[in-house]
């Protein structure tokens, strides 16, 4: 699809209905304008953008670019929901990559308060998209991880809860029956022992979840996960 088709067919989506809806479509449109291989499908409930995807990042004074086979899907309801990247034949060995191409691009609790902040696509693509491209590029040149070797599965999860918001399991545990069971009151003690409100304290990286339930649903999945300790569903892709 040429770019002026991408225009008409930008044209026929329901300009206007909110404004959030229309700054996605303009997000998306600033994105295609520059990528001329790639294509725009839009079902009922979600875009795809698919092709070659053309980079130039920058992390570290190291630069990363080319162009990679990528397939992204939003929702219509960003940033409801979490958008998607697909990834197809990665590298081998490397991590956060399913089967089925989906990558794993951060924790849902990373990305979630992401964009509870920014409100952005664009800001989601390149916080989380252009970072993962460029781990990809990395690992092809030196077969490590450029920000870390974040651990894939239920144990990354967790880790994000423990490292970058300091709690201990048992506090995660408190935080998910809060979120479970709609029991935030920010006047109450922080769940980290910290003796400051709730609202003063990781209140914040909780609300989002109480406030948004489509937020809450990905929340408590990541939760059954983590507690149970299932990987079932995050089998590393090392058959290719
Ligand atoms: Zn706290």
């Amino acid at each position: 699809m040429n770019f002026s088709k991408i225009q008409q067919k930008l044209h026929q989506l329901n300009l206007g209905k909110n404004s959030m809806s229309y700054k996605l479509v303009s997000e998306i449109e600033s994105i295609l304008e520059n990528q001329p291989r790639l294509t725009l499908i839009e079902n009922a409930e979600e875009y795809t953008i698919q092709g070659e995807y053309k980079y130039s990042l920058e992390y570290n004074c190291c630069i990363a670019q080319g162009e990679r086979e990528i397939k992204l899907t939003v929702n219509k309801n960003f940033p409801n929901y979490i958008p998607e990247l697909y990834i197809f034949d990665p590298p081998k060995d490397i991590e956060h990559i399913y089967p089925n191409g989906k990558v794993c691009l951060a924790t849902i609790g990373e990305m979630i308060c992401f964009m509870n902040e920014n409100k952005s696509f664009i800001a989601f693509v390149e916080r989380f998209v252009h970072a993962f491209l460029y781990t990809l590029d990395w690992f092809e040149k030196y077969k490590t991880y450029p920000f870390g070797d974040r651990k894939h599965g239920y144990r990354g999860a967790l880790e994000y809860y423990l490292d970058d918001l300091g709690l201990t399991t048992e506090q995660y545990r408190k935080m998910a029956a809060m979120i479970y069971f709609n029991q935030y009151r920010g006047h109450q003690p922080c769940i980290c022992g910290s003796g400051k409100r709730l609202r003063d304290c990781h209140g914040q990286y909780i609300l989002p979840f109480i406030n948004n339930d489509e937020y809450k649903q990905e929340f408590l999945k990541e939760a059954s996960s983590i507690l149970t300790e299932d990987n079932t569903h995050e089998t590393r892709n090392s058959s290719k």
